[in-house]
Formats: C-alpha cells, structure tokens, sequence
C-alpha cells in the first residue's frame, strides 16, 4: 500500500489524496449501502491532466480504480474494490459553456443534475432526464448509468439527451464520442459507453441537449381500487397514443406512507393511485388532460383530481418524490428493486409480488416509472433481525427473474453494479455475456477499470448454477451445477 501511496503521490497533490480510513470510510459504499467495501485509498482530482496520471500509475501498479459520483448509485457501481483507488471526480464541477442558440452545454463530469437545469433557466431551457437523485448525482454518473426519471417517458432517457462524451481509458488515450452535431461518423460508440457503468473510461466532459421549459404543466391524479385496473390504465393511455410528461404509478402502501410524511393529498383508501402529467402550451395540455381524464375514467378510475395550479401540481408529485424517504420512515431497512418490464404486464407482475411478499414474509412498496414499465418495488426488512437481509435479497432477484420471465430486463435505470450481477446470469447467455466482455477488453485491455462489476464471469454464474430453462433451452448446460 505505501509504495502505491508514494506513486500516486508523485503525480497528484496532497489535497487530492485520502488514505486513512477515517477519511476514506465515507467512500466504502454507495446508495446501496448494503454492500460495502474500505478502498485502500480514494483521488480527488482537480482536472483531466491529473485523472490522466493517475490512471498512468494505476496501470502500472495494476490497481483496480472505481470511477465515482456522488455515490448516490443504487447497485454498487462505485463500491470501491478491495486494495483498489476510487477516483471521484466531484471537483471536476464547473459548467464549462452553456450555449442557448444549440441549447447545449459543456459540463465536467462532477455537474449535478439539478445544477445544469439551473443553469439553464435564465434562457427558458432545461435539462429533460431527472432521476428523483437529482438535486446530488453526477452527470457523469448519469452518462456512466444511463440514468432516468419521471419525465423520460416523453423526453428520453440519459442516452437521448447526449451529444458527446469525452472520456480517459485506462491506456492513457482520451477518446471523444459523438458530437456536437446531430449525428457522428462511425459506428455509434457513444450508445456503447452511456450505461456502461464506469467499465469503459473516465468521463472527463460530456455536452447535453437543452430543451425549452413547457409553458404549462398539470397533473392528473387517478385513484383505482384495483391494481389489475391501474395497469391496465397505464397501458391504455399510451395506446391510446398520449406520450404522457410523466405516467407514475403509486400503490396503497407508499401512498399512505408518502401521504402522512408530506401531505400530498393522496387518496389512501385506493389501491392504486396513477400520476399522469401533460405539458406544453396551454391549449395541448388542456385538450391532452381531457384525453387523459377520458382513458382513466373508461379504464375503472374511482376518482380524478388535476391540478389546478403549479403549487398545486408540485404538491401532487411531492409524495412521489418523497416516496423513497417515506418508506424509510416505517422500515429500519428497505431495499429498492429496478426492473423493466412491457407494460401490457404490469398488473400480472404486480400481483406476482404481492405474493412474493407471502413467500418473503417481507413488505413491499410499489412506487415506479409505469408509464415506461420500469419497477421500483421496495422490500422492506430489518437488517437486525438475523436472515432478513438475506431474504430481501432473495425476494429481489425474484423479481428480476420474474421481469425476464415477462420479456423485460433486469435493470431500468439503477445499473447492474455488484448487486444484479447474479441476475445477468438469467437474462443472457455466455456467448453474450463474453461479448459485452470483449467489449470492454477494447476499451480496457489492463482490465482495472471497475472489474468484476455489471458483467459475471463464467465461474460466477457456473456458482449461481440455476437452472433456468429460456426458449426451451437451459444455460450453460455443460456445466456442474453446484
Ligand atoms: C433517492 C434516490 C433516488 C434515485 N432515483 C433515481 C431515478 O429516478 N432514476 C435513476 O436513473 N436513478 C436514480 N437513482 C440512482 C442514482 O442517483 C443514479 O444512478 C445516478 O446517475 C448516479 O449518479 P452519481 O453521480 O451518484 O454516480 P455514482 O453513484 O457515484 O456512480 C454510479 C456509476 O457511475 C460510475 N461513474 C461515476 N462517475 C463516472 C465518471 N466520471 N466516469 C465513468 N464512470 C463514472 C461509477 O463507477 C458507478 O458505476 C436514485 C438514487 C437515490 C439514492
């Protein structure tokens, strides 16, 4: 450790370096903090030029080094490695150009979300991707995850909002993908490192989209005293060939408990409630929430409020908002699912997890993206209690296979990280998984750069050993199972 120490000191200065443990142990985990893990030292470096030569040293020590945000993740991605470097780029955080002719801006990776928005609003513009996380993640942890959020739905995801990525591989070259331009020459390997979870290289800059603030937004809010209703609704209004702003889904558990945390004016006796937002100008938003209103009146909805107001309309989203923390409040632990699932089985799937929680002995909250068939289920259990965690986890990799089962994915928006790599064993077949690790072996050929995350090896999932059988066929039949 010392002559690793020593080396790195060499090329960075004493204030970009923690390497006692009273510094570091802030870094040991992320959002999932579930899993933790000491790093043996933690960067903080101030530009490009010093992430370059800290890279430079960790090659040739061949330090594994764990790129990171703010830490807010949700499935270890910047865990740090045992013995390893985790390299935080929260000083790289200056907006290095807004321009509001391209609507695009230029920022360092350590941007917040919230802080490009903001930046923006003196010309009318945003920036449309807004995980819940907002007002604390990265841009560069948004690039490194893909990551989305309620107004995905209509707006796109992390991928369709960036340009351009600059990034540091782990054999010192910085590679630009994408463009300024609407489009790039070449293959498309900007699509390639958005969600590649810190694998590829460093992010150094990344240049957004901007997109004009909607001169009007409301909500709809619909109760239904069925959740097989709900989903169905949720499926309806989009096949009814309305791209809802937002289309949220809220089940009686978060509802009350989001209700007696912020007061949100939640019907808590439905079993379901639906938030469906339009925006625009204030012509289409009217003629869209009538259309809405229609569909979810059709579809069963035992009441419907919309907002009549922006005070009134952020007062509605505040309990989706805060659902998270209010779930906290009556779980001394909870543990939030991310799967992806067609929406045409939303209430299949939800009723699947309702039995779960009889199987698990476990609670479960529902509080997701619906309109985008990405679930949230928090699993809520006591670390304390000896066998609870365990089974958490258990009742969540469940629910990924039960997303796979379905056609959908194991991830929406959270990553695969540490946490779901069990379940990339079920989704994909050796021959693909060997793939995405070619993939990252062009990238990173020293194999330091987040290892043994997101992708599992063959020996892991020899160990997982299930015995699924997909399309008629069992995975990795060759194998022992053990
Ligand atoms: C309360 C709460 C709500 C959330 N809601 C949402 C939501 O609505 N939608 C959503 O998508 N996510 C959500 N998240 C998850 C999380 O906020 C996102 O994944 C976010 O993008 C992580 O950003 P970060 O800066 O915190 O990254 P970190 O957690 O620090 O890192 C995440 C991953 O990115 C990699 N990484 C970070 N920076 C870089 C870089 N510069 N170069 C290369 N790799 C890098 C890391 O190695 C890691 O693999 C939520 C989390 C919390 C705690």
């Amino acid at each position: 450790m010392n002559s690793a120490v020593a080396a790195l000191r060499a090329v960075l200065p004493d204030r970009c370096i923690l390497a006692n443990d009273e510094e570091t142990r802030p870094y040991e985990c992320d959002g999932l903090a579930a899993y933790r893990q000491m790093p043996m030292i933690v960067l903080l470096p101030e530009n490009e030029a010093q992430i370059m030569a800290a890279i430079a040293v960790c090659r040739q020590l061949n330090l594994p080094i764990v790129p990171r945000g703010a830490g807010t993740g949700l499935s270890g991605g910047a865990m740090p490695i045992a013995g390893g470097v985790v390299l935080s780029t929260a000083r790289l955080n200056r907006i290095v150009r807004l321009d509001p002719t391209a609507r695009t801006a230029v920022v360092q990776p350590g941007v917040r979300n919230l802080a490009i928005s903001e930046a923006a609003a003196p010309h009318g513009l945003y920036y449309a991707p807004d995980p819940s996380s907002q007002i604390a993640c990265t841009i560069g942890g948004n690039v490194a995850e893909n990551s989305g959020g309620v107004h995905c739905l209509k707006y796109g995801l992390t991928v369709h909002n960036v340009l351009r990525v600059r990034m540091v591989t782990t054999d010192g070259e910085i590679v630009e993908l994408g463009s300024e331009a609407l489009d790039a020459p070449g293959l498309d390997l900007l699509a390639v490192a958005i969600g590649s979870e810190g694998m590829l290289g460093v992010v150094t800059e990344v240049t957004v989209k901007l997109v004009p603030k909607p001169r009007v937004a409301r909500v709809v809010m619909a109760s239904f005293d069925d959740i097989v209703k709900a989903g169905d609704a949720v499926a309806n209004v989009i096949a009814a060939g309305i791209i809802p702003a937002g289309l949220e889904m809220m089940d009686r558990l978060s509802t009350q408990v989001a209700e007696e945390f912020v007061h949100a004016g939640y019907d808590t006796q439905a079993a379901a409630v639906l938030l469906c937002e339009s925006d625009g100008i204030p012509e289409e938003v009217e003629e869209e929430i009538a259309r809405m209103s229609e569909v979810l009146s059709e579809c069963g909805a035992t009441a419907l409020a919309v907002s009549r107001d922006e005070a009134e309309r952020l007062r509605f989203w505040s309990g989706r908002k805060n659902a998270f923390p209010a779930v906290g409040r009556i779980s001394p632990d909870y543990y939030c699912m991310d799967g992806t699932i067609p929406r045409k089985h939303l209430a299949h799937v939800l009723q699947r997890i309702e039995a779960m929680e009889q199987k698990y002995g476990l609670r479960c909250a529902n509080v997701f993206h619906a309109g985008d068939g990405n679930l949230h289920p928090l699993i809520m259990f006591d670390a304390n209690v000896p066998g609870e965690f365990h089974r958490a986890e258990q009742f969540g990799a469940d629910i990924l296979e039960l997303c796979v089962e379905v056609g959908g994915t194991i991830t929406g928006e959270h990553g695969v990280g540490i946490e779901k790599i069990n379940s990339m064993c079920v989704q994909f077949s050796r021959a693909e998984l060997d793939a995405f690790l070619a993939v990252k072996r062009a990238f990173d050929p020293a194999g330091i750069l987040n290892p043994d995350k997101a992708i599992p090896t063959l020996h892991r999932c020899a160990e997982y050993g299930r015995m699924h059988v997909r399309h008629g066929r069992m995975p990795f039949s060759n194998l022992p199972r053990f």
